[in-house]
């Protein structure tokens, strides 16, 4: 692998030089969160040691140094997703915040009783619940875009689903439990054709996928630091300028206003309407360092690194005996999910665990998914740019191991 310095990756993540159970730490649940390199964890000590201070309004040296550095991870998002002005980047707590801010500031607002809002089988449970919730409060209906035995949707599924009536289409660009890709371009452009807005969960594409919101022409994309190499807390929502403008603010409180008093309080303008109080000042300065470790890897070679591990774990795993795979589709991210005859996903991720591999087993918050399997649950291999086909082949021979014992 030419392309790709694996040996140097490998040793800009401290956590992955460590032993777990007496064995060298596999660690292949990165669809959950991925581990942090170097420069991320310098960047948080940094801001602490030398210019912790409260961002925005204040006048002297380190509250200006911190706002710098704020507003600079804004700009560093901005070329990252190809946003056209850095006012559409809103600092959130992660996806989970963007889809409620969304559900919340736009649908509150516009989302009337027998509006329709269509979302995917293959939603992670923060892609569902806050639709849910918004449709009790408005006695609106959401519609779900079935998913085939691939893992896959259909664009005709979505076309014989959507009408006039539909006011937000959200769908997830990379499924966490399947790797699927979904064409959520095409889909943004058949709710546009209807007049709804388009929501793309990113929480699972940003460090596996190209992104770029202005060719992808969604009004909303939401996606987790954590996800991308960054810190927990922090994350982003993108939103055209136009459709932020008309929306109402999330939370109310300091930095949102620009006026207040007891009869009357005036908002500030976009980004900071939707960024009431102090935010996660440390963590969103070290997202900068997360978008740049990712920039410096480049993007096309990460996708092409991903897609060859991951072709080698399919052909890899399919030798242990017994096994089923979720999620087939030809377009997918670094996931593999799986179940195996007659062992519990839940006693495989036990024994991998002595091996000192981590995976994540259950229904990785996409129940609904897992019930249109017929299952409670898979194992669910997801690797990252440090993952190596070596740790692959440790993978596949630990599952022969584990069914011969079964046997
Ligand atoms: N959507 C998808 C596809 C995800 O993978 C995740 C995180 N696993 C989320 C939404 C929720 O993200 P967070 O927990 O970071 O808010």
């Amino acid at each position: 692998d030419t392309y790709f310095d694996i040996k140097k990756i490998r040793t800009d993540f401290p956590i992955l030089q460590q032993k777990v159970n007496g064995k060298p730490l596999v660690y292949f649940d990165n669809a959950a969160t991925t581990q942090k390199p170097q420069q991320v964890i310098d960047a948080i000590n940094k801001y602490y040691e030398g210019y912790n201070a409260n961002i925005h309004r204040g006048l002297h040296s380190l509250a200006e140094k911190a706002t710098t550095a704020f507003e600079e991870t804004r700009l560093t998002f901005q070329k990252f997703i190809n946003a056209a002005e850095s006012e559409e980047v809103i600092f959130t707590k992660g996806t989970t915040d963007s889809i409620n801010l969304v559900a919340t500031a736009y649908g509150r607002k516009f989302i009337k009783a027998s509006d329709e809002i269509l979302i995917s089988g293959m939603e992670h449970h923060s892609n569902i619940v806050p639709w849910q919730m918004l449709c009790e409060e408005k006695g609106a209906k959401l519609k779900v875009i079935p998913v085939d035995e691939k893992g896959e949707i259909s664009l005709d599924d979505v076309k014989s689903l959507i009408n006039k009536n539909t006011k937000i289409v959200s769908v997830v660009f990379a499924s966490n439990s399947l790797g699927t890709v979904n064409p959520v371009k095409e889909i943004g452009q058949l709710a546009h054709k209807f007049g709804a807005v388009m929501m793309i969960d990113g929480a699972q594409a940003a460090s596996h996928c190209k992104v770029d919101v202005q060719d992808l022409d969604c009004d909303f994309f939401a996606t987790s630091g954590h996800k991308m190499y960054g810190p927990t807390g922090s994350g982003i929502l993108y939103g055209k300028r136009e459709i932020l403008e008309k929306m109402n603010p999330y939370q109310g409180g300091g930095e949102m206003i620009k006026d207040v008093s007891f009869e009357k309080t005036t908002y500030n303008d976009i980004p900071y309407k939707f960024e009431a109080g102090t935010p996660n000042i440390a963590d969103i300065v070290a997202l900068k360092s997360a978008v740049e470790y990712i920039n410096q890897l480049g993007k096309e070679n990460i996708v092409q690194y991903e897609n060859d591990i991951t072709a080698h774990a399919h052909k890899r795993l399919a030798e242990v005996p017994g096994i089923h795979f979720y999620g087939t589709a030809t377009n997918k991210v670094s996931v593999v999910s799986f179940t195996i005859d007659n062992v519990h996903p839940y006693d495989v991720g036990m024994m991998l665990d002595a091996k000192g591999i981590a995976v994540r087993t259950g229904h990785h918050c996409t129940q609904p998914l897992m019930d249109h399997y017929g299952i409670d649950g898979t194992i669910r291999a997801s690797f990252s740019v440090y993952n190596t086909k070596e740790e692959i082949d440790f993978l596949a021979d630990s599952l022969k191991d584990i069914v011969a014992k079964f046997s």
